[in-house]
Formats: C-alpha cells, structure tokens, sequence
C-alpha cells in the first residue's frame, strides 16, 4: 500500500514535471521582442554617425527584390529623361594627400593617386561620369590621361555608369567581381553604354584577397556578396599631411536581393551578415579608422567634404576611429539579422 502511494507521487511527479516541460519546449519564440532587440542594437551602433544607413536598411521599406530586366536604361532610350544638373552635381575635392572626391551630391567616385597613375574607385551614371570624374580630375589638378584601373564594387547602373567611357577615352582597365561581370554579360541592353564585356581583354576579374598594386600602392579586394552576387570591399591606405590612414570601403548596402519570401530571403541575408562580418575583420586587421561607401547617404561625404573645406588645424572629419568603423558594419549586421527574423516568422506562423 505504502508503495503503491509512493509511486502514485511520483508518478504525478512525473507528470507534472512533463507537463511543465512540455510547456517550455512549446513556448513560442517572441519573434517582435528578437526583431525589435536587433533594431536597437543597431540604432545604438549607429549612433549620430550612421542615420543615413540606420535609416535606409532598419527603418525605411526594403528595397524590392532582383532586377531582371534586359531593358534600356530610361536615359538611354531619351536624353530628356536625365536628371537635371543641380539634382546630382557636387564640387570634387581633394579629401586625403593622395584620395579625392570626384562624385555626385548622391553618388560618389574616388580618386586613388599613384606613383604610376590613377584608380578610380567606382563611377556614376554614363550622363554625369564626364562631367563629375573627368572634368573633377580636371578641377583638381590631376590629368585623367593618368587613370589605369576603374574598381567598381558592384554592377549597378549608378556605380558602373562611366566605367565604359573611362576605358574606351583613357584605355583604363575595368575590375570587378565575377558574378558582376555575369550580370554585365547576362544583360547587354541595361549596361549598354557602361561596361565593357571582359572578353576584349581589358576586364579584370576580381577575386576574394586580391591585391591590386599600381606602383606604390596597393588596394586590397574583398568578395562581399549580398548587396550584388559580386559585390565588392576595398581596403587601402590614404595619407593625411603624410601620416598613413587605413580606410574600410563598404561597397554594397541595401537589400536589393529576393528578400521577401523565407527561401531564399533567409539565405540571402546570411550571405550579407558573412560578408559584413568579413569586411569588418579585414577592417579590424588593418586597424581602419575611416569607412567610405558609394552613395553619401552611408558615409555622408558630401557633408564631410563641407566641414574638411573649414578644417584648419582641426581633426580630419573622415577619420572617425576604428571604433566607429566597426559600428557601422554592426549597423550592417544588425539591420540585416532584423530583416532575416522577419522571414524566420513567417516561417512558423
Ligand atoms: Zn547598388
């Protein structure tokens, strides 16, 4: 009798205990306390420094999907579609002793000089590329006969739009990661008039690590899918009155991959959350205290270049410490990771 009691308790014991089990294995993951967690991180990474990508890839819609279309670009079929000057037009400038400004108020294109010429990091639309590069070289002082290479972080029309007319004036080689160069040979009609086909020769296929030396100097190139399938990171040394400066190059931003459905929306965010993690060691490990970026919305130049005008003897306004440079690829990371939730949701409701 005493024993039968005995094993009653227990097995109520049991029960209960498995009940209560159960019941936290069953408790449902709180999706919106995860998504609005990584939200908040990234705002805190983000800082007063990086509103411009807090806002863009946290707080904005995201951008929608893949563009499949082999169309024309508008202002190729019709002139009368090109933005006006005053909507894309900013001064070049001189930003490091050996790194200048040659961009727009939206998009923007560097100038690495050389002890053997010129790379341009990245160029703009095929109807503001002469205007802006070429002519800003000009203002500059430099002589765009110097330019060899033309790095472009990924095949969109608005960072490859001059490559072409660099090379054909200039005989510059064009790098760029290789499924970028897929999607510039899978679409002929959407890059007509701004990349050459790397088949004739002067197309250079860009490979995660690559060192690309011109006489002194040396630009290392990271693969950062995400953004493009070949989306590239650049790390590079500039000077400020003589004193080496390494700077981190952020080359792809939003999320314009499928990213609205779980498969392969998921997927796609890893792949981006990698490759962010990647260009944040390369950073860390060359102690990078500056981030640039494409479009002035990331890494406000076209605002730092208005402050570098009045610095005097004042701090450079680029050079915002390894910390910071770190922060903004944390912004990256976190902004991703809560759009990823969002799809991991769905998937078990
Ligand atoms: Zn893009």
């Amino acid at each position: 009798m005493k024993s039968r009691k005995y094993s009653l308790v227990t097995l109520l014991l049991i029960l209960t205990g498995a009940f209560s089990f159960s019941s936290f294995a069953q408790t449902p993951r709180d999706f919106d306390a995860e998504i609005e967690a990584a939200i908040r991180s990234a705002k805190q990474a983000a800082g007063v420094e990086f509103l411009g990508t807090l806002n863009r890839i946290c707080l904005l819609p995201t951008s929608g999907g893949v563009n499949t279309s082999d169309n024309l670009p508008r202002y190729v079929v019709d002139p009368d579609n090109i933005p006006p000057r005053e909507q894309w037009f900013a001064e070049p400038m001189k930003v490091f002793d050996n790194f200048y400004f040659v961009g727009g108020k939206v998009h923007s294109s560097w100038a690495l000089t050389t002890s053997e010429g010129i790379i341009i990091i990245d160029t703009i639309f095929p109807y503001n590329s002469r205007e802006l590069i070429i002519g800003g070289l000009e203002k500059l002082g430099l002589d765009p006969e110097d330019i060899r290479y033309v790095v472009i972080s990924h095949a969109h029309g608005d960072h490859i739009g001059g490559a072409q007319i660099l090379q054909e004036r200039f005989n510059a080689q064009v790098v760029m990661g290789a499924a970028d160069w897929d999607l510039v040979d899978t679409y002929p009609n959407r890059y007509a008039t701004m990349a050459p086909t790397r088949q004739n020769g002067r197309g250079v296929v860009a490979y995660d690590g690559m060192e690309l030396n011109l006489g002194d100097t040396t630009i290392s190139l990271w693969d950062t899918p995400g953004h493009t399938p070949g989306t590239l990171s650049y790390t590079f040394t500039v000077f400020d009155n003589g004193r080496p400066i390494n700077v981190a190059y952020s080359g792809g931003t939003a999320f314009n991959f499928v990213n609205n459905t779980p498969d392969p929306g998921i997927g796609n965010f890893q792949i981006y959350i990698d490759s962010q993690r990647h260009i944040a060691e390369q950073a860390a490990a060359v102690n990078a205290s500056v981030i640039l970026s494409n479009h002035s919305e990331f890494d406000n130049a076209v605002n730092r270049n208005r402050m570098l005008a009045g610095r005097g003897d004042g701090p450079h306004p680029y050079e915002l410490g390894e910390e910071w440079v770190q922060r903004y690829f944390q912004v990256m990371q976190d902004c991703a990771r809560a759009a990823q939730l969002r799809l991991e949701q769905q998937l078990v409701q």
